[in-house]
């Protein structure tokens, strides 16, 4: 049976926390190893620089980054492509034709994009930019050029790849049937809130464990976690349904260990500080063969950059054909 392409990625603007590793890592993980697809992971650093424009050292730092934190969960590059996008100039000219399919009061009402304008206040004031406004026409680019099939997502992307949908049957009605339409998978997986209750989880709002933080760090991080504000003493009765230690036991503990966390804190039997420590622990111990992982591509920097050379190659290879698909179908071949 052929495998179905997948085409996933991320912008690298810092390293990957547990957010991103029950969001959607675990998921590109098992889908990897199903055997059922064919995944590509791209490092979208032109995607970055949409909202990092004026920083470029910090895009191309975390691009590196990002790919080690992939490799320490277990995408393996010899089943997974991972490329860089810039790096793909075909996804650069496709976003030029399809420019012309798709229009700007379209792109305004993308309700991604207007959470994520609004979101961005402080960088765009009361413009936003063509090359920010337009990244879903970018993104359609990114997964027509390598004949994305299959697209898993979160809720709140849906809008994008309906985008990207659009702008296929419109170029297929135009120019002829050379253009997937990519199908959007629902990721199982949840949005992961942050250790103070907030529904995001993000560098600006502090409240992320990073895949790479050593075991002190998310000791320190766990203690900080809000919990049930009612309870001062050990034996006051607790509410666990309020509380992150209980909401991350959920993610990182058995279901025992999670069952005698809600009863002991409703009796108050159990120590916030305890129930914490016991946390951390369990948390170091899903992260700790991840950090061995990263270390060993930390200090063979070269075997990164061989990966990415690789994938990069080959993603290539699939863009220019379709790029030659695209020109002859919209007569642009000029020179035969
Ligand atoms: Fe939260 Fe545990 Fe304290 Fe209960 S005992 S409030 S679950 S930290």
């Amino acid at each position: 049976m052929k495998k179905k392409r997948i085409v996933t990625g991320d912008r690298p603007t810092g390293k990957l926390h547990i957010g991103h590793y029950f969001g959607s890592l675990k998921n590109r993980v098992k889908m990897q190893e199903s055997g059922e697809y064919e995944p590509y992971i791209l490092v979208a650093d032109v995607q970055a620089l949409t909202d990092n424009f004026n920083n470029p050292e910090k895009v191309r730092r975390n691009v590196r980054e990002v790919v080690m934190d992939y490799l320490s969960v277990g995408i393996d590059p010899e089943k997974t492509t991972i490329y860089i996008q810039s790096m793909i100039p075909e996804v650069a000219e496709l976003t030029v034709f399809y420019s012309n399919l798709v229009t700007i009061a379209r792109l305004e009402r993308n309700p991604t994009v207007k959470t994520e304008i609004a979101q961005k206040k402080e960088l765009f004031g009361e413009s936003v930019t063509y090359g920010f406004l337009g990244y879903p026409v970018s993104q359609a680019a990114d997964i027509t050029a390598l004949e994305g099939e299959v697209i898993p997502v979160g809720e709140d992307q849906l809008p994008l790849i309906e985008q990207c949908r659009d702008i296929v049957r419109k170029f297929n009605n135009i120019y002829g049937e050379i253009l997937i339409e990519p199908e959007a998978v629902l990721s199982k997986e949840k949005r992961i809130k942050g250790l103070d209750g907030n529904e995001k989880m993000g560098k600006s709002l502090g409240n992320a464990i990073y895949l790479s933080d050593i075991e002190e760090e998310v000791n320190k991080k766990v203690m900080s976690a809000v919990t049930d504000p009612n309870r001062i003493k050990k034996d006051d009765l607790g509410n666990p349904d309020i509380c992150m230690v209980s909401y991350y036991h959920n993610l990182f503990s058995t279901q025992e260990e999670c069952k005698k966390v809600c009863q002991e804190c409703r009796e108050g039997k159990r120590g916030c500080v305890a129930c914490k420590k016991q946390l951390a622990k369990n948390i170091n111990e899903t992260l700790e063969p991840m950090r061995q992982k990263r270390k060993y591509y930390e200090e063979r920097p070269e075997l990164v950059d061989e990966i990415l050379i690789k994938g990069t190659e080959k993603a290539r290879e699939t863009a220019k054909e379709t790029m030659k698909k695209v020109k002859q179908a919209m007569k642009l071949d000029y020179f035969k």
